[in-house]
Formats: structure tokens, C-alpha cells, sequence
């Protein structure tokens, strides 16, 4: 078989650079056999790139059946009248033109650079859309009900639409949206049925100030919501304590991916567990939304615990990780390149629990490779060479 020799000025395997001197042997169709020094072969086989190779990038998080949203939601508006924009907006066109937007923000992904993505389903809509894709996807299956009386109800809807994707081949598991809108005996249910099969899930947590107000018993914007949702809180009892820390102890040892951050505190962190939690930044929808970053400084010490999302097109101008990475390196010295590529790979495989397919150079495995370069400590892609 035709073998391609390899090199470029950095070499990042998933986790941090390669020595100068060593060089990737490719297949034609992308799968990597070798990783080798120069000296092991002719100088005169080896091509050398301009810029740094990675594998292909991970994206954590993102609704891709959103993706007709694009555009139509204001900017800044706050999470409560956004939620309440994609509830109003999402079916207003057809299914052939939500298919033909999630068929563009698919291709649009691949050539970014992304092999594979954890995407959030409240619906069938994707399913075809993944079937035919390049790229690898875990569903996540997304649950709500925040009244505890209906969580049996509830979770068989899940359970449905989670039998549904799996009858089309794809591969998912069960997630609850956030804990706003998820009781915790809903997400027990969940909890429960992820560490039967596939342990790996995810929950939208800490979005807002207004999360934690709402939790913390204080006056806040989700009663406004909830009465556009017509629903009766009235039940609801503060306990007085972050949303993080109500419904943490219910993931058990579930792999979680924590999505937004954005008024995580320190306490929150230590409250956690750094051998199943990841921590998964998605800051452009942070800044499209609430025009809020989370304070990146506090997650200083989870280096192996952080991965990056995009969101959907409704609260972001593109799904490109290289984006997300951009404005992290603009925002913070907190994390420098070689640490943000590994949030980009590895971490992001890992998250998902796909280490073993994809996020670093594995012998035997097409994972995507990816040539960018750095300029003034920002990223620019380049092309997708695998
Ligand atoms: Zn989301």
C-alpha cells in the first residue's frame, strides 16, 4: 500500500509536541501506520508541512438540530428570553429545510477540522443527517421535567427516542438538560440506566447568575419562564445551595460533561469529582447569550479535565473549534497553545469516552488530521490533511 512520510514545525500528538525529529507514516486513506524518527527513513520521502499537525478536533457539545437557528436569535438577550426565543422559532419551517441547514453545518464541521461531536437530540430530526455523516457522533439524548411527580413519564420518552437512534445504527446515551430544568429523581432515572450501558452523559450547568439565584431561593428570571411554560412551581422548595451542588451527588460515578461553567465557583469545584467530570467550555455561546465568560483562572489545576463545545448555530456565529479556542487565548494566559490543543483532542475523546478512536496519533486508526498555525497566540486552520 502507498505510504505517505510525514513532518511539519510541530508534530501535537492529543496530549503535547513531539521531538523535531519524528515523523508520521500515513496510508492513503488517511490511517496512521507508524510514528517513526527522520533517521528511519529517506529524507528525500519525508514532506514537511508548514505548521502544526493534530489529530482531528473533538467538539463536546452542540445541538445540530438546531442549526436552521442561525442568525435568528438576538444576541445578549440573557438565557431566560433565549430559551424562550428557541422555543418560539425552532419549528417554523419545515422538516426538509431543517435537514438541508443541519446537512451544511455537518459538512461545514468536517472541513473545520472536527471527526467527532457530542450533539444534544430532543428529537429525530439528525438522525439522518449522522447517518451519512464523517463524522463520529455521540447523541445525547436530552431529558426535561423538573417536576418529580412526572419523571417516570418523562424518562420513558427518553428511553423511546433513545431505542429510535439506536434502531438507525447510531450510537447515544441518556442526558438531562440542566438542573433548572431536570428533577433530581429524573436525573437519577438517567443516572441509573447510563451506568448499565454506555457511562458517559452530560448536563448544561451553571449558564446563568439566574440558575444559581433560582436555586439559591433568591428572585430571579426562571419564574418568567416558567410561566411562558405555563408551569407550576409552586411544589419547588430552595435548598439554598448552588445547582451544582443540589444535583451532583446524583451522577453517582456517571462520566459527565459540565457544559457552560459560566458562574462555576470554587467551592462548585471542589465539590466535584475529578475522575469522572469534565468540564466543557463553549465560550462564543457564552458571549452570544450572556455576553459572560466563566473565570477560566479557577479551572487552573483541571488541565485533564477540560474540553471545548460549540453549541448550536442559534447562539453561535459558526460551529469551529478553533473559535472556541481563540477567544479562551484572548480572554485568559490561564492556558497556554500546547494545553489548549490537548482540550481540542484528547480531552474531547476522552469526555466522550472514544480516547480509543479518536483525540491523539493511534496506530491503526484514521483520527483525523488536522495542519493549523499560530500567530500572536491565536490559531488559524490550515486544512485537513486525513
Ligand atoms: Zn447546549
Amino acid at each position: 500500500m502507498f505510504v505517505q512520510f510525514l513532518r511539519a514545525n510541530k508534530l501535537f500528538n492529543g496530549e503535547h509536541f513531539l521531538p523535531e525529529n519524528t515523523v508520521l507514516v500515513l496510508e492513503n486513506n488517511g490511517t496512521l501506520k507508524d510514528i517513526i524518527l527522520d533517521t528511519e527513513t529517506d529524507v528525500l520521502n519525508i514532506k514537511t508541512l508548514e505548521g502544526i499537525i493534530t489529530p482531528g478536533f473533538v467538539n463536546a457539545h452542540c445541538h445540530l438540530e438546531l442549526s436552521h437557528l442561525k442568525s435568528i436569535i438576538p444576541t445578549h438577550t440573557g438565557l431566560v428570553e433565549f430559551a424562550k426565543q428557541i422555543i418560539i422559532n425552532r419549528n417554523k419551517i419545515s422538516k426538509e429545510e431543517i435537514f438541508e441547514y443541519q446537512q451544511q453545518a455537518d459538512k461545514n464541521m468536517y472541513e473545520a477540522g472536527i471527526i467527532a461531536v457530542g450533539d444534544i437530540c430532543n428529537t429525530t430530526d439528525s438522525f439522518s443527517t449522522k447517518q451519512k455523516s464523517n463524522i463520529y457522533y455521540h447523541n445525547f439524548i436530552e431529558l426535561l421535567g423538573l417536576n418529580p411527580t412526572n419523571a417516570i413519564t418523562n424518562f420513558d420518552k427518553g428511553l423511546q427516542l433513545l431505542n429510535e437512534l439506536k434502531n438507525t445504527g447510531l450510537i447515544g446515551s441518556l442526558a438531562p438538560h440542566a438542573p433548572y430544568s431536570t428533577s433530581n429523581e429524573l436525573i437519577n432515572k438517567i443516572v441509573d440506566y447510563n451506568l448499565k450501558y454506555i457511562n458517559c452523559s452530560t448536563i448544561h450547568n451553571q449558564e446563568s447568575e439566574e440558575e444559581t439565584k433560582f436555586f439559591m431561593g433568591e428572585k430571579n428570571d426562571f419564574e418568567k419562564l416558567y410561566q411562558f411554560l405555563n408551569l407550576d412551581i409552586s411544589w419547588f422548595y430552595a435548598q439554598k445551595t448552588t445547582s451544582l451542588q443540589y444535583y451532583y451527588p446524583f451522577l453517582k460515578n456517571q462520566n459527565t460533561i459540565l457544559v457552560h461553567n459560566t458562574v462555576t465557583t470554587q467551592q462548585d469545584i471542589e465539590f466535584t469529582n475529578n475522575q469522572t467530570t469534565f468540564w466543557c467550555f463553549c465560550p462564543n455561546a457564552n458571549l452570544y447569550i450572556e455576553n459572560k465568560l466563566p473565570n477560566f483562572k479557577l479551572f487552573k489545576n483541571l488541565q485533564n479535565n477540560i474540553c471545548f463545545g460549540t453549541d448550536s448555530l442559534a447562539s453561535n456565529w459558526d460551529l469551529n473549534l478553533i473559535s472556541e479556542a481563540n477567544v479562551i487565548l484572548k480572554n485568559t494566559p490561564t492556558f497556554n497553545i500546547e494545553t489548549i490543543l490537548k482540550f481540542m483532542t484528547l480531552n474531547g475523546a476522552k469526555a466522550l469516552t472514544i480516547s480509543d478512536k479518536f483525540g491523539s496519533f493511534i496506530k491503526g486508526k484514521n483520527v483525523g488530521l488536522n495542519l493549523i498555525s499560530t500567530n500572536n497566540n491565536q490559531l488559524t486552520f490550515t486544512k485537513k490533511i486525513a
